[in-house]
């Protein structure tokens, strides 16, 4: 019996069956900067140039395939919250996987949250922009607390003896993430409660209750007593918050250490359960007596922490551009791999005409993005003030608007292994909603651009020079923009019609852009694929005679360069 087993020949079919072929490979080992041409071009023309060399070292750390890795285990092993040490005291202490940590240094030695501040001046804005778009690729949940110590400074400077203390340390290119006071420690991140369980976009309706210590008024100590429903990164050590004081709803600097050592009173109940946005720590908090310094003047609460959202807004800007380059990234290397029915993916019509047109949207994204970074650069400048104004609320909205749908058509674009939880695709998509809901929803945004088209009109006038310098560059963007101008002289129904507004001042805006700058081709399939098939479009309805061969190795990210 033995030996007739012995003697048959060896399993070697069997094996076979495991050949792998016919599958993309990961995409890592790139220069994410280099290798992003809209990027590189937006950073030159939008005034960064100087910061290319340190771009391009970045862009090679940010595509390196242990650098991506982090972005994988901080989402898959995500925060831990204990309210208690082992001894019964409070510590309220959120644990974080070390690859966390290892995405909040990086940024803050890089100086995404501070760089701007810390070294103004032409590109200064645009560098930090180009930095943090390269980051959020690899991973956009540590993002949050970045993006909120990045946001804090211009309210925090509205009462200057309080930034005098906070500031040198919130500059810092320094991460410690110990809990303790803020003494000592070099480097300090800021966080943000606003949002209550009645009310986060209308935040007059918050009921947190400021009591004065002492003296009342701006920098002055009060203790704050509600709760707060959404506080994201709750290991940073203070935060920007609002309550209601005597003279009205207020914005407070909030430790999380009180002077003599002890603990302030901001106890977290619990961590959110989040669909996505998975390794950012976002909690539900209770402020019992919590100390607290008035930041601003009293009763002028939202004007004050206004700085702070509209910087929060840009980033989620930068944010969203990021997810769909990073989405289109993964599509377009997968389908230059990928063959069905004999040919390339990438070589077939249809396909083509979908990654393409997912291409375009990421180009209109990112270039939009980057005008204002370079808007936030030339703030003396009143119509780049303006546009900073305006187009940031256009900007958040539409771009964030837009993600969600281009991350689901980039994860069909890579087919059933785009949906597996070991691929990059469902971290992408579960992300996509998120920027679009926080930093003031879809509605909020148009009604905010409402806001300003009555309250300064002056934007109406910079809003149609802007996109007018592209006049008579393409026939369907100055129709695009005759229809507006038409519709901005008929008021009624405003708020009904915002969001339409909207969308097509967004779409004038990212047009006029990419038909000054962009290649011929990027420019004319946007305005043709946008502006005339307004209403009906899918992804993949790229009107004919678009070189969709151009686009697509204009986007294609180049492994191994
Ligand atoms: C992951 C995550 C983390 C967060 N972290 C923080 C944080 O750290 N700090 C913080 O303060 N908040 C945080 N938030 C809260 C977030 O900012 C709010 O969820 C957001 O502002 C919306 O508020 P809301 O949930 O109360 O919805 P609502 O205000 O009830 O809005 C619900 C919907 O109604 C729409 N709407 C509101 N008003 C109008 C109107 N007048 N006309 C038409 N439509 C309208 C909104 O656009 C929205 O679509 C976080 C949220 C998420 C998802």
């Amino acid at each position: 019996m033995n030996a007739r087993i012995e003697s048959l020949p060896r399993a070697q079919y069997l094996a076979d069956t495991h050949e792998v072929s016919n599958l993309s490979s990961e995409l890592c080992d790139y220069n994410m900067f280099t290798g992003d041409a809209a990027l590189c071009e937006a950073v030159r023309r939008e005034g960064a140039q100087w910061a290319e060399a340190g771009l391009s070292e970045f862009g090679k750390l940010t595509g390196s395939a242990d650098y991506l890795e982090l972005g994988t285990l901080a989402n898959k092993f995500q925060p831990e919250f204990d309210t208690h040490d082992r001894f019964g005291n409070r510590i309220d202490l959120v644990k974080f996987h070390p690859a966390y940590h290892q995405l909040m240094k990086t940024s803050i030695e890089h100086g995404l949250h501070a760089s701007p501040w810390t070294t103004p001046g032409p590109g200064a804005h645009v560098a930090r922009a180009a930095r943090t778009y390269l980051h959020t690729q690899v991973e956009a949940g540590h993002g949050c607390p970045i993006t909120m110590t990045f946001a804090a400074l211009p309210s925090l400077r509205l009462q200057p003896e309080l930034a005098r203390i906070w500031e040198p340390k919130i500059t810092a290119r320094v991460y410690d993430p110990r809990n303790v006071p803020m003494e000592q420690k070099q480097g300090i991140t800021i966080g943000m409660a606003m949002t209550e369980k009645q009310g986060g976009s209308d935040v007059r309706t918050n009921s947190t209750r400021a009591h004065p210590v002492g003296a009342v008024g701006p920098g002055e100590a009060y203790e704050l007593v509600g709760h707060k429903y959404f506080v994201s990164a709750p290991m940073c050590d203070a935060f920007l918050v609002l309550a209601q004081a005597p003279g009205g709803l207020s914005c407070f600097l909030l430790p999380r250490w009180r002077p003599d050592g002890s603990k302030n009173p901001m106890q977290v109940l619990r961590l959110k359960k989040k669909m996505g946005n998975a390794s950012n720590a976002s909690s539900e908090t209770e402020l019992r007596g919590a100390l607290a310094w008035m930041v601003g003047e009293e009763g002028r609460g939202v004007r004050t922490i206004i700085e702070m959202v509209s910087m929060t807004r840009f980033d989620c800007m930068i944010g969203s551009s990021a997810g769909m380059r990073m989405a289109t990234s993964q599509a377009l290397h997968h389908c230059a791999q990928r063959s069905a029915f004999g040919k390339v993916l990438d070589q077939q019509p249809l396909m083509q005409n979908v990654l393409a047109d997912l291409a375009l949207e990421s180009e209109a994204a990112v270039t939009l993005t980057m005008r204002m970074a370079r808007a936030m650069d030339h703030r003396a400048d009143e119509h780049e003030e303006l546009m900073v104004r305006l187009a940031t609320a256009v900007g958040k909205y539409w771009i964030c608007k837009r993600t969600p749908n281009h991350a689901y058509e980039a994860m069909e674009c890579i087919g059933g292994s785009g949906v597996m939880e070991d691929s990059m695709m469902p971290r992408l998509f579960r992300e996509s909603p998120v920027n679009a809901i926080w930093e003031g929803s879809g509605n909020v945004q148009c009604l905010d651009v409402l806001r300003a088209l009555s309250k300064t009109p002056a934007v109406v006038d910079a809003f149609f020079a802007e996109v007018g310098l592209a006049r008579g560059a393409h026939a369907a963007l100055d129709r695009h923009v005759a229809d507006l101008a038409r519709d901005f002289r008929d008021l009624q129904d405003f708020e009904y019609r915002a969001r339409d507004i909207v969308d097509r001042m967004a779409l004038a805006m990212q047009a006029s852009l990419l038909v000054r700058h962009a290649p011929g081709v990027v420019g004319d399939a946007f305005c043709r694929s946008r502006l005339e098939q307004l209403g009906h479009h899918n992804y993949g309805s790229l009107p004919r005679g678009v070189d969709v061969a151009a686009i697509i190795a204009r986007a294609t990210p180049q492994a191994g360069t």
